[in-house]
């Protein structure tokens, strides 16, 4: 078999990470993006619907047959058996379309498979199958600059999502490589992630 690079790639929210993620793929990388698996599990009669009404009632399942997801929001923030009683329905199916996914990859003959895991810090779940992993880093009030811009949120829900997750430095000591999205445009970025992706098997 060819070598294979598993390259797990995260970053704060508005990082740029999924801007990465594109220009990986355009020097040649397969994509794997766990949120969208994640979600793909409980749209609707997604792999982890029965389970979820089984656990938590039909209550939590609309009548399109996809998670109520505010439903669902308000219960796991008060009740964290609520939370780990859905991670334990849901990671399972994640990790194992991600497998698929992977030897998909691997027979297709891509040297390089990016998993983006906006929490791969925050869940340990993911480092023992990756080879290295690559974070976007940025400074804050760009974070939230960014964010602003893409979508309707206000600068405290921002803070609030920011607070939730991994600090910079948490991110900054599990990465084997950084790319620092700071003032640079969007050319300069993708110059950069040319000038490292023969790091990654590209
Ligand atoms: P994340 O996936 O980390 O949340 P995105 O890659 O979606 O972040 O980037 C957030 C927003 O910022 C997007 O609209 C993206 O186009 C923009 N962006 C990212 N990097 C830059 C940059 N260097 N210059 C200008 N805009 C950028």
């Amino acid at each position: 078999m060819h070598s294979v690079m598993r390259l797990g790639l995260t970053g704060g929210i508005g990082s740029g990470k999924s801007t990465v993620a594109h220009l990986l793929t355009q020097q040649g990388a397969a994509l794997i993006d766990a949120d969208a698996l994640s979600r793909a599990t409980t749209a609707a009669h997604g792999s982890a619907i029965k389970a979820i009404e089984a656990r938590f009632g039909s209550a939590f399942i609309t009548p399109l047959g996809e998670l109520d997801r505010a439903r669902m929001r308000t219960l796991v923030y008060q009740d964290a058996s609520a939370r780990h009683a859905l991670e334990s329905i849901v990671h399972p199916l994640v990790q194992a379309e991600t497998t698929r996914q992977t030897e998909i990859a691997i027979q297709a003959g891509m040297h390089c498979i990016v998993y983006d895991v906006p929490l791969l810090v925050e869940a340990g779940r993911w480092r023992s199958q990756l080879d290295m992993v690559l974070v976007v880093d940025c400074p804050p009030e760009l974070q939230i600059d960014r964010v602003m811009l893409r979508s309707g949120l206000t600068r405290t829900e921002i803070e609030n999502i920011m607070a939730s997750q991994a600090s910079r430095t948490q991110r900054l000591k599990a990465a084997d490589v950084v790319i620092f999205n700071g003032h640079q445009t969007l050319d300069e970025l993708a110059g950069e992630v040319r000038h490292i992706s023969h790091r990654f098997g590209l």
